[in-house]
């Protein structure tokens, strides 16, 4: 670990990444770390649990009508509270070491491009900033020196297969895919699956979006985009296998035919610890794989006719402009209407696919105003 005490603030600490991530602040220990501000949005039971166990210095909830809830829960512990949007991008703004983007949706966005004014790391979990940001993301982070460290463990294992290599000598990356509960499944038997059904991840424990985003494929769609960001890849490099175990994390192929893998338990503590401790390794209670226990490791190649998700990424990166913003739109108010109830599990891609035709001629977002009407289009 880096020597010394580093500052954090976790966006999205009541969530599945943040819950992780206290979880390894708090076997860290204060002495690698000091949290400045953890944010939630409705669990504030979780919220004022969370802030008096690290010491927090400041508790956000983005949910304006909770502030009286939040108070009481932390009264007499000098625990600072704050709440609604404008209090999260003020929490976002405080100069912090470290800070983890673990809000989930475009909504993580403004406070992510608020954290990125004060550089330092950006340990991002919300993939929907590059997919909807791209360009403009990375181009902040550039701007204001700010240094950004994938969480999302494809990405985290991308980014550890390239150290020490020469970017012009990779060929392809390799996402991989579990598949999620539906990978055997046919269209006619996906047709009437409940969001409750969808959200059973096989290998996982993750937010409940995420978690039916991968039953429907949107999210390998989300992070084929967010590698081609990351990376600086064209289309045709990113490559994506479904890999049922989830212990090969992703691969990187080079010019030579070599490749090169990371592997690990499904666990998000360990692509998080990663990000915390870059660029030292933390010593982890996770799982150590078994290689003996491990029977086999299946790879197979995805099915676009039975996920169309992953076909609209490809139309996505080939297109550019507005393209995966509207994606990213459309599929959230898609997500949102199927856990409602309102449509079925299919119409998600339908409905996305009818969102990218109608406004295919938008051309690339270059502020947050801009990213945010493309958004409110898309969701139309
Ligand atoms: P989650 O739904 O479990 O948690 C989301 C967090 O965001 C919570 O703290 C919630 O309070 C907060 N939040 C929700 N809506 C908000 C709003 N409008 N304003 C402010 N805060 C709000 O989500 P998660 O599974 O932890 O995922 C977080 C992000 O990390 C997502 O972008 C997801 O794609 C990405 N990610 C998650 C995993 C995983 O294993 N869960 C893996 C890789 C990437
Ligand atoms: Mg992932």
């Amino acid at each position: 670990m880096a020597d010394g005490q580093r500052s954090i603030t976790v966006l999205g600490a009541t969530g599945s990444i943040g819950v992780s991530t206290l979880d390894v602040l708090t076997h860290l220990g204060p002495e690698a770390f000091r949290v400045e501000a953890l944010t939630g949005a409705s669990n504030i039971a979780l919220l004022a649990e969370q802030a008096r166990r690290v010491g927090a210095r400041l508790a956000v909830t983005a949910d304006e009508s909770r502030y009286g809830e939040l108070k009481d829960a932390l009264s007499g512990t000098g625990i600072e509270v704050a709440a609604g949007r404008t209090a999260l991008i003020e929490a976002a703004s405080r100069p912090v070491d470290v800070t983890m983007a673990a809000i989930v949706g475009i909504a993580g966005l403004a406070p992510t491009l608020t954290a990125i004014r004060h550089g330092g790391v950006i340990a991002l979990a919300n993939k929907e900033c590059l997919v909807c940001a791209g360009a403009f993301f990375l181009a902040e982070c550039e701007r204001h020196g700010a240094t950004l460290l994938p969480v999302d463990s494809e990405h985290n294992a991308i980014f550890q297969a390239l150290i020490g290599e020469e970017r012009a000598a990779v060929e392809t990356i390799v996402l991989t895919a579990s598949g999620g509960p539906f990978r055997t499944w046919s269209r006619q038997e996906m047709a009437s699956v409940t969001a409750k059904t969808a959200a059973e991840h096989p290998n996982w424990s993750m937010g409940l979006k995420i978690s039916i985003d991968s039953a429907s494929m949107f999210n390998k769609a989300l992070e084929m985009i967010e590698a081609q960001h990351l990376f600086g890849l064209t289309a045709e490099q990113v490559e994506v296998i479904v890999h049922p175990q989830s212990i090969v994390h992703s691969m990187v192929r080079y010019r030579d035919g070599s490749i090169l893998a990371q592997l690990g338990p499904a666990d998000m503590r360990v692509p998080i610890g990663y990000a915390l401790a870059w660029p030292d390794r933390a010593t982890l209670p996770t799982e150590r794989l078994d290689f003996a226990a491990l029977s086999c490791l299946d790879f197979e190649a995805p099915d676009e006719g039975r996920f169309p998700a992953l076909r609209l990424a490809r139309r996505a990166l080939l297109h550019g402009g507005a393209s995966s913003a509207v994606l990213n739109g459309a599929k959230e108010a898609a997500l949102d209407a199927f856990i409602a109830g309102e449509i079925g599990f299919l119409d998600m891609a339908e409905r996305v696919e009818v969102a990218m035709d109608r406004l295919g001629d938008l051309s690339e977002p270059r502020s947050l105003d801009e990213i945010e009407e493309i958004d409110r289009q898309a969701r139309i």
